[in-house]
């Protein structure tokens, strides 16, 4: 039989997704659904990033690379990471991972062991309890409020310590909330890895989409020797089927997973990552997307704003609005299926990231302006016919 580590790991880790497959087996088979329910952008690549992938294929980078990643990829890595978190990052403190997953994957083995304990602030991205399960670590789910933005209160956290709790997992800005943690909420968490020595695993990989300057908890006194940062070029580079991302931490954990490489992904594809590092010298598309999904995230806001019994919750960043749908409806998931068979429009019901989003439906702003317009006609007409 299967080992309990991989047993029971699914794709969306909670159940709810089930509206997200129904609308895309029918946007498959031709049916015309407006699929607001994942989170991959409606835009391909930036041409400069082909270019350079086309031109490294052609050069004859075929081969073996470092097991860290290609040093002018870590190196590009290390300026980014200085840029985003304020903390001078020098490229040994960094490995080159096959997407931000596979560097989530790498932070939550470099700190738990098999019986360890983590605790997880929900409303949490969907692959979370797998990568703990992977590991053979258990970890307590805390919730935040609505009424909050979703910001996390320190007490619940520390109510939720265990003897064996080695290390939190945040997500700043958070998918699926868009919610954007203030320096108070991050100053109470680190507060709380400092004194109770734990490891912050702080998911960043939408730190450009925060619609401002990005706070990182590592810029925190005290939290760059215990702070693991998960980072990707999927969403800031529009670069999600390039596999690249990176995981930022002290230099000795970083080298024990490079030797972790070893026996997993033996190093990265040499010439996505010479693309991938000319694209972060060269900041390749990344202004333009965040604007993109700025301007998209205000359309968003501007359409709901006056929508009787709807109200925006979180939505400061990311790809995504959060919308309170409790006074139409209190089942999510109901409210998301009747809205897919009236108007044909997916959305996710907030169920299924966590009880803290219960009573609300995540819209992904991954389409153009015109087609969420369109889809905001609906669901207002949706609303209001609600019965
Ligand atoms: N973390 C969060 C919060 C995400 O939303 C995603 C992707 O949607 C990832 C990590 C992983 O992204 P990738 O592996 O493409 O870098």
């Amino acid at each position: 039989r299967p080992s309990s580590r991989i047993s029971g790991i699914t794709p969306s880790g909670k159940d709810g997704w089930e509206v997200h497959f129904a609308a895309m087996s029918r946007h498959q088979a031709g049916e015309k659904i407006i699929m607001l329910s994942v989170g991959d952008h409606d835009f391909d690549t930036p041409s400069e990033t082909v270019e350079a992938c086309v031109t490294a294929v052609r050069g004859g980078f075929h081969h073996y690379t470092q097991l860290a990643g290609i040093p002018r990829l870590r190196e590009a890595m290390a300026k980014i990471s200085t840029r985003a978190t304020g903390v001078p990052t020098s490229a040994n403190e960094i490995i080159a991972t096959p997407g931000g997953q596979a560097a989530l994957y790498a932070a939550v083995q470099a700190v738990l062991d098999p019986g360890g304990h983590a605790i997880v602030v929900a409303p949490y991205y969907a692959t979370y309890p797998g990568t703990f399960r992977a590991a053979g670590a258990g970890f307590t789910v805390v919730e935040t409020v609505a009424e909050d933005g979703f910001q996390p209160r320190a007490e619940a956290i520390r109510k939720a310590l265990q003897p064996n709790t080695r290390a939190i997992l945040i997500n700043t800005p958070s998918n699926p909330t868009g919610a954007v943690y203030t320096r108070k909420s991050l100053e109470g968490i680190a507060d709380i890895c400092r004194k109770n020595d734990l490891w912050l695993l702080s998911d960043e990989v939408y730190w450009t989409l925060g619609g401002g300057e990005h706070l990182s908890p590592r810029a925190l006194p005290g939290m760059a020797e215990r702070t693991l940062v998960i980072n990707s070029m999927s969403k800031s580079h529009g670069m999600t089927g390039w596999r690249i991302g990176w995981l930022t931490g002290p230099e000795d954990i970083v080298a024990l997973l490079i030797s972790l490489n070893v026996v997993t992904t033996y190093g990265l594809t040499d010439f996505v990552s010479r693309a991938a590092a000319e694209a972060l010298e060269q900041g390749y598309g990344v202004k333009e997307i965040a604007e993109r999904y700025a301007s998209r995230r205000k359309l968003w806001l501007d359409e709901m704003h006056g929508l009787n019994n709807v109200v925006v919750r979180g939505s400061e960043g990311g790809m995504y609005a959060m919308l309170d749908i409790r006074a139409v409806e209190p089942d999510c998931e109901k409210f998301a299926w009747a809205f897919l068979d009236t108007e044909n429009v997916a959305v996710m019901p907030g169920s299924s990231f966590g009880e803290a989003a219960a009573g609300h439906i995540r819209v992904s702003l991954c389409q153009s302006e015109d087609v969420l317009k369109e889809a905001a006609t609906r669901l207002k007409r949706f609303v209001a016919n609600y019965a």
